[in-house]
């Protein structure tokens, strides 16, 4: 903990130490924009409203009235992490990618100009090469504070919700892993101020202390109606290992839906763009309902021929057509008793969709050339990502049977509207990728994720798997992941089909069609195209150590076109 007066420090990512000082204000102040006409306040683009402070107090009392501590602290953390995570993509457009201070500086003095807190640092330790981050502040005047304190009084715990959660958005989006802040000292405790760690979450021995809050379904069973925080969990989450990982909005209202409709045995529809986890949402539900025990059985509809999937799903008699020589059950037998997935169920055949109706309305089916009627127990769990309503209008859905899979529909949002779990689902992925290919990788540097940041992902999550695994395979045995690795093949698949895959994203961002003007900065320098090309050759000799043919390679030149071009200059 950090004496009075000590001087604040950084240590920067080539190790050197530094007197931290706050940058200027100015680029962010210049951004506010009072439009009284209009009824209308910005920062940096974002739409402001000015509230009571008050307004904050008398809500929180409500609802810890309302629904408890636990669920409402939750709530208070969840949108101020939503709030960090949006202000971490806007700093990392805004500041020079370079200065670590200066560019993490944005989240606090966003916190200063929003009227939420003075933040002083104390310690900045940010080291990317090593995958380090720690820090600790000071927080004056925290307007958050200050109102539990008045409409709550002296609590045994702290008052800074939503600017833990936003220091903890902020920080994992920033550095595109999972990060926590906690509130050490706080002056709704009766502490003379408030006093902030921030570090990764894995760092923490109790992370899921506040891992939890990040979550929307309520973890704990204890404090229901208790006001007081509830104690130590016994079971800490593995964080990084579970099945499904978010934290934004969209995440947390598609699991939500998901808890409530488990335990029941109506069907469920998914819904959402290619790749977005139907799959993973489904299998999460099966989890959580009371047919967990079974294994859930999963059919994507569109890879079985139209002619097979009868037989696929319900069975077959041997003789029923050429080619079936022997009798065999289908996949709603073998799900008996426990969870069907249908993936891809816009392609089913009419026939195929008349028989599931019939399942699904009257528990039975028979299989293809038999008469034995069979009675199937089986939870339906379908998924498209196509237009059903446009496949009914044109006759190739039935109306029935979409009505009767569309009772409980819950949609999953693409990865371009669920910032926040851009971070997490990277830190995931890389953890997991590492374990399955036996490699180990400290996190992604600054640039790399800048771009995953940035990136639109038309692929969704699967994309975003796949890019991490083959950058995990291009990189050395304990590399950070760098930009170079997850665009290095130059051919990455989209499954969004036409529009823009990752490497060319990256492409356009450097040639200065996206908000970081390189070309700006290369005119601005002054150089000529020969001293361009020398630097370029250099930094790329400097990083190779000296290797040439490794130099050549990352620069897009020939060993001999490298070796001509120093000889050349030499003379
Ligand atoms: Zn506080």
């Amino acid at each position: 903990m950090s004496d009075e007066g000590r001087p604040a420090w950084a240590i920067d990512s080539n190790g050197r130490v530094k007197n931290y000082s706050d940058p200027s204000f100015e680029d962010l102040l210049a951004s506010f924009n009072f439009d009284s006409e209009n009824a209308e306040i910005t920062l940096n683009g974002e739409r402001m409203v000015l509230t009571d402070n008050r307004s904050l107090g008398t809500t929180r009392r409500e609802l810890i009235a309302a629904l408890g501590y636990e669920k409402a602290r939750g709530l208070a953390t969840r949108i101020g992490y939503d709030l960090g995570s949006n202000d971490a993509s806007l700093a990392l457009k805004l500041r020079d990618p370079d200065d670590v201070f200066k560019g993490f500086a944005v989240g606090p003095q966003l916190h200063s100009l929003k009227g939420s807190v003075k933040v002083e640092p104390l310690v900045f330790k940010a080291n990317y090469q090593k995958g380090e981050f720690y820090s600790e502040y000071h927080w004056h005047n925290s307007a958050e504070c200050l109102a539990h304190l008045t409409h709550i009084g002296i609590s045994p715990y702290p008052g800074g919700w939503q600017q833990s959660g936003y220091a903890s958005g902020y920080a994992s989006g920033f550095f595109g892993r999972p990060m926590i802040f906690r509130e050490l000292q706080c002056k709704a405790m009766g502490h003379e101020r408030c006093f902030l760690v921030g570090k990764p979450a894995e760092e923490w021995e109790d992370a899921e202390e506040e891992m939890r809050w990040f979550r929307a379904e309520n973890y704990s069973i204890r404090s229901r109606v208790s006001n007081l925080p509830p104690a130590k969990q016994s079971d800490p989450l593995k964080i990084g290992q579970h099945s499904i990982v978010g934290a934004s909005s969209g995440f947390n209202l598609a699991l939500h839906l998901v808890e409530r409709v488990a335990k029941t045995t109506v069907p469920v529809f998914f819904t959402g763009e290619s790749g977005v986890g139907k799959e993973v949402f489904a299998r999460e539900l099966h989890r959580r309902s009371k047919r967990a025990e079974r294994q859930m059985i999963s059919v994507n509809c569109a890879a079985i021929p139209d002619s097979l999937i009868e037989a696929e799903l319900f069975g077959v008699e041997k003789g029923a057509f050429t080619g079936a020589d022997v009798t065999r059950p289908g996949r709603f037998e073998r799900a008996e008793g426990s969870t069907l997935f249908l993936d891809e169920i816009g392609t089913l055949s009419f026939s195929a969709q008349a028989k599931l109706l019939r399942v699904l309305q009257e528990g039975e089916f028979e299989r293809l050339g038999g008469s034995a009627v069979y009675k199937a127990d089986v939870r339906v769990i379908a998924a498209t990502n196509a237009d059903l309503q446009d496949a009914m209008h044109n006759g190739r859905f039935r109306s029935d049977l979409l009505h009767r899979i569309t009772t409980f529909p819950i949609n999953i949002p693409p990865l371009r509207e669920r910032g926040a779990d851009i971070p997490l689902l990277a830190s995931h992925f890389l953890r997991k990728i590492c374990l399955r290919h036996d490699r180990k990788s400290p996190g992604f540097d600054d640039a790399a994720i800048r771009h995953l940041q940035g990136y639109s992902w038309p692929g969704n999550v699967r994309e975003m798997e796949n890019i991490i695994e083959r950058a995990v395979i291009l990189a050395n045995d304990g590399d950070l992941i760098g930009i170079h690795h997850l665009t290095m093949t130059g051919s990455n698949l989209d499954p969004g089909g036409s529009r823009e895959p990752f490497w060319s994203f990256v492409l356009s961002q450097a040639r200065g069609e996206g908000q970081n003007s390189i070309k700006e900065d290369i005119l601005e320098s002054g150089l000529t195209k020969d001293e361009i090309i020398s630097c370029l050759i250099e930094g790329a000799l400097e990083r190779s150590a000296g290797n040439v043919t490794k130099a050549a390679k990352a620069i897009g030149m020939t060993r001999s076109q490298l070796n001509y071009w120093l000889r050349d200059k030499k003379e």
